[in-house]
């Protein structure tokens, strides 16, 4: 007993204390990290925030101190290798990162070191990976059974079904076949069944443990309005409930985010611009402002924010649709990691819906691809236009169940609604009568005006008044009539076509005519909805 040699601490919790300095585990942590020291395969599916990191860098220090050697950690995204990397760093843990901002001799240094069998983790693009240089350094450790662990980060990303696709990860499986002993933990918090099914299948995850962990975001409240006038409206939520808050205002197109950023400022709101259309050194200088200072609001497209750890993110305000329902969850769970409350809030129009089917329609992708991307754009228009609990319908999304929560807008303030079905048909006849008289097309302007009966130039210009639809839906509001063309057209039911935008039927719309369909839509009320948030705070 006098000769006990001391045996280097490989006990997770032990480390969690020691090298991280946080008390406990969290969720599913402990059990996922118990299991990839032990050498299984896993696959974790955990919400954005939840913790994942430590799912791969305990196992990666345990195995390392138990001389097992290095874990090759898989990431897609340069900026996070760096964060991660200077993070592991400061907690004096050996990693580094192989990518392509590293000069030669860096690189060198860097492989020296991880063919020493020094470096606990290695951080590498799947690109990079794949190379026969670092196949071949792989190979050498391998041998030598320094190979401990593979960490693929992001794994949605071999997924043509998640939403950020990329075909170097397809790739991946070679490290399956080259090193089928070394265990394999790949993580994601994108978690629909498509995906999920899709990662198991192309990374050969079959024997896979699967830990998926809840996705839901209590502290997140969900507030989807009607747009209107979406500058006043952000303006008018930024000041009732957000002054001097942190916050992000997601925007389509770069053009808008630097619009709507002068238009803050001008209004007296601290705001910077962030699209990939800045040079480098501008997104850096905006970036570290939004982490280090307050209450600055960052008014981004989608190009900001992966990998940006701010835990007291307020709010996330999106002035436009975002792609798909994974998007929107990624982009909103970027508010309240702290767990104090936050806001996702969204305006959200006919235009949106418009826009986002041409888009796919348009695109150069193939025709399976596009029918994809246009379920996903309708299972998210269905959440916008829900009537119900948006948290049940976001987790059911992600295959969860749940109760209704209480703390969106739909809980706090239940919307009314009415029979839209009638009204859907007199709108399909409308453009029908379009169609007959004169076989032209018109856009949703006109198209309501002839419903409610209004005698403009166009309508005279066309002879518009004659027509049997002429008035037929005047008691019917302006806002009622958008909300049902916006139906109409998330439905397929009707087509925006060309420069104009104007309304086609589709074949589809038959039934609908026919009363085959019915329709029950939200009862537009913006002014009851912005005092309901107000009160409920
Ligand atoms: P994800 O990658 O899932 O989005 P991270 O791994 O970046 O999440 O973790 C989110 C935050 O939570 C980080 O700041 C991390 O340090 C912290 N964290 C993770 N696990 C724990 C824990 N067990 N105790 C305390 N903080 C934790
Ligand atoms: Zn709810």
């Amino acid at each position: 007993p006098a000769t006990a040699t001391r045996r280097p601490v490989t006990d997770p919790l032990a480390i969690l204390h020691e090298v991280y300095g946080y008390p406990a585990f969290r969720g599913a942590q402990q059990a996922i990290v118990e299991h990839a020291i032990d050498g299984g395969d896993a696959l974790v599916l955990m919400p954005t925030g939840g913790g994942k990191s430590l799912c791969y860098q305990i196992p990666a220090i345990a195995r390392h101190r138990a001389g097992r050697g290095v874990t090759v950690v898989v990431s897609p995204l340069i900026a996070l290798m760096h964060d991660q990397v200077g993070a592991l760093d400061e907690l004096g843990v050996p990693a580094a990162f192989l990518n392509s901002t590293l000069d030669g001799d860096e690189a060198r240094r860097i492989e020296r070191d991880l063919l020493a069998g020094r470096l606990v983790m290695l951080y590498a693009a799947p690109e990079r990976l794949l190379t026969p240089r670092f196949l071949a350094m792989l190979d050498s450790l391998h041998e030598r059974g320094k190979l401990s662990l593979f960490a693929i980060d992001e794994a949605h990303c071999v997924s043509q079904w998640g939403h950020d696709f990329r075909a170097e990860y397809l790739g991946l499986s070679a490290l399956h076949e080259r090193y089928a002993d070394v265990p394999r933990l790949a993580l994601t918090a994108t978690a629909d069944a498509h995906t999920r099914a899709d990662i198991v299948q192309r990374l050969a995850l079959d024997d896979a443990r699967l830990f998926v962990s809840s996705f839901d975001r209590p502290n997140i409240r969900y507030t989807i309005v009607e747009k209107a006038d979406p500058k006043a409206q952000l303006l008018r939520f930024l000041r009732d409930e957000h002054e001097d808050d942190a916050g992000i205002v997601y925007c389509q197109s770069r053009r808008k985010v630097e619009e709507t950023a002068a238009w803050l400022v001008g209004e007296g709101v601290p705001a910077l611009p962030y699209h990939a259309g800045l040079d480098a050194d501008t997104r850096r200088r905006h970036q570290d402002r939004f982490l280090r200072e307050e209450g600055l609001v960052m008014v981004a497209t989608i190009a900001f924010g992966m990998g940006i750890d701010k835990p007291d993110v307020r709010f996330v305000a999106h002035l436009d649709l975002p792609k798909n329902i994974e998007g929107y969850y990624q982009e909103t769970g970027r508010a309240g990691r702290d767990g104090l409350p936050a806001d996702a809030w969204m305006t959200y129009g006919l235009q949106d819906v418009v826009n986002q089917r041409r888009m796919i329609d348009e695109g150069e992708a193939g025709d399976d691809y596009k029918r994809l991307q246009r379920d996903k754009l309708d299972a998210l228009l269905g959440l916008a236009e829900a009537h119900d609990c948006r948290r049940v319908r976001l987790l059911a999304y992600f295959g969860e169940a749940s109760a209704p929560c209480g703390n969106c807008d739909n809980c706090l303030q239940p919307p009314a609604t009415w029979d839209a079905t009638e009204a859907a048909r007199k709108a399909l006849s409308c453009i029908y009568r379009f169609q007959q008289h004169g076989g032209m097309a018109f856009g949703s302007g006109h198209l309501i005006d002839v419903l409610r009966g209004k005698t403009t130039d166009k309508v005279r210009q066309h002879g518009h008044a004659h027509l049997s639809t002429f008035g037929i839906g005047a008691d019917i509001s302006e806002a009622q009539w958008r909300g049902v063309l916006r139906q109409l057209i998330a439905l397929g039911h009707v087509r925006a076509e060309g420069e104009w935008h104007t309304l086609v039927l589709d074949e589809s719309a038959r039934a609908v005519l026919k009363g085959e369909v019915s329709l029950r839509l939200r009862q537009p009320s913006e002014a009851r909805r912005a005092k309901a948030a107000k009160a409920g705070r």
